[in-house]
């Protein structure tokens, strides 16, 4: 556990508003908001509370607790600030976040991504980690935001292009159609956006089959994918973001010794280990690491492997992966 946690890692599959864990949310509340209050203890505990058998669809209820949180501009900034924090203190040197721009009373879609922005700006200087940003697309939303969306997040990449570098299709995968928005994501495409994808997170064959048909820079989930699939995806070297935890907390995936990752190991697919929403789950990429390595005995090199191929998937330049990749092999020699 030592090793895993001192390893250089790189998370690719992050939720901004998933990935505040409760310390980190009573921390916000108190800072922001005042003194916490009882009845809020009580909400934290339940936010990472999991009945067994739970639903994907409860799962999308919780993150309703955080949106109130961060539905001010200070709420918002603050809380990117801490998510960053956490990661680099659990020794992530790279993270994409990615969010969904809200509109309400107190800020546009336009202020919510520009306060984010902002917010992984002045983090840059605090911590070391490296952050880049996936505005996301929430497909239970109505096409004409996925498309506001999409122009701002082209707008704001011509001047920001080594923060926003691509653009996350996620939401509940039990509403709306994926084929709707294809026109957007499009577009994104169109103009170097990566696409990260949530594709096979249920089953529902025929919206799988337009996904890997329309494309992706990577897979989120894939838990659903079919043999031929995962040969494409293989053949396409479109990693699948393997979130441990959270498939199994959602129930999305039976019980981690029958989890795809074993499958994509024992295929030498493209892969990476990702947290989700490391709040929502309680989680680390530590944590993921540890539980990959307990359940399918994962030696040293192939953690080692495993961090690395997160860089080569990750949108990074060809700099920084090498300046990563030089991190980790720094921190492998040194250990015994
Ligand atoms: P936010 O975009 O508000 O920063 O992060 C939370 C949101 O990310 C959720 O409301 C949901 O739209 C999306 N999200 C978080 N986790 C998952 C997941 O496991 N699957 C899918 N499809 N979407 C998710």
């Amino acid at each position: 556990l030592k090793f895993l946690r001192g390893l250089p890692k790189v998370e690719l599959h992050a939720h901004l508003n998933g990935s505040l864990n409760t310390d980190s949310i009573r921390e916000l509340a108190e800072k922001v908001y005042g003194a916490q209050t009882a009845d809020f203890s009580t909400l934290c505990e339940q936010f990472v509370k999991f009945e067994k058998g739970a639903k994907l669809d409860e799962c999308f209820e919780k993150f309703g607790f955080v949106h109130k949180l961060t539905a001010t501009k200070q709420g918002l900034e603050y809380a990117t600030e801490l998510v960053i924090r956490d990661f680099a203190k659990d020794h992530v040197i790279y993270v994409e976040l990615r969010t969904t721009p809200k509109a309400n009373e107190h800020m546009s879609r336009r202020a919510y991504l520009q306060t984010v922005l902002d917010a992984i700006k002045s983090a840059r200087d605090l911590y070391e980690i490296r952050v880049k940003l996936l505005p996301s697309i929430n497909r239970g939303e109505p096409i004409e935001v996925a498309e506001e969306i999409v122009a701002l997040a082209i707008e704001f990449a011509s001047t920001e292009p080594d923060i926003i570098v691509g653009i996350d299709f996620s939401g509940n995968p039990n509403q709306g159609k994926f084929k709707d928005f294809m026109p957007a994501l499009s577009e994104a495409k169109k103009h170097d956006l990566k696409l990260a994808l949530h594709c096979a997170e249920v089953d529902n064959p025929l919206e799988i089959r337009e996904m890997i048909k329309f494309g992706m820079s990577r897979c989120g989930h894939g838990t659903y994918l079919t043999e031929s699939g995962y040969e494409h995806l293989k053949e396409e070297n479109i990693p699948i973001e393997c979130c441990l935890t959270s498939n199994i907390k959602s129930g999305t995936v039976a019980n981690i010794g029958v989890h795809h990752l074993k499958q994509l190991m024992e295929a030498d697919a493209p892969k990476v280990l990702c947290t989700d929403d490391s709040g929502v789950f309680d989680t680390t990429l530590t944590d993921e690491f540890f539980l990959a390595t307990e359940t399918f005995g994962l030696t040293r090199s192939q953690c080692i492997a495993l961090t690395m191929e997160a860089v080569e998937h990750a949108f990074a330049t060809r700099e920084e992966k090498l300046l990563m990749k030089m991190q980790i092999y720094s921190y492998t020699r040194r250990q015994p």
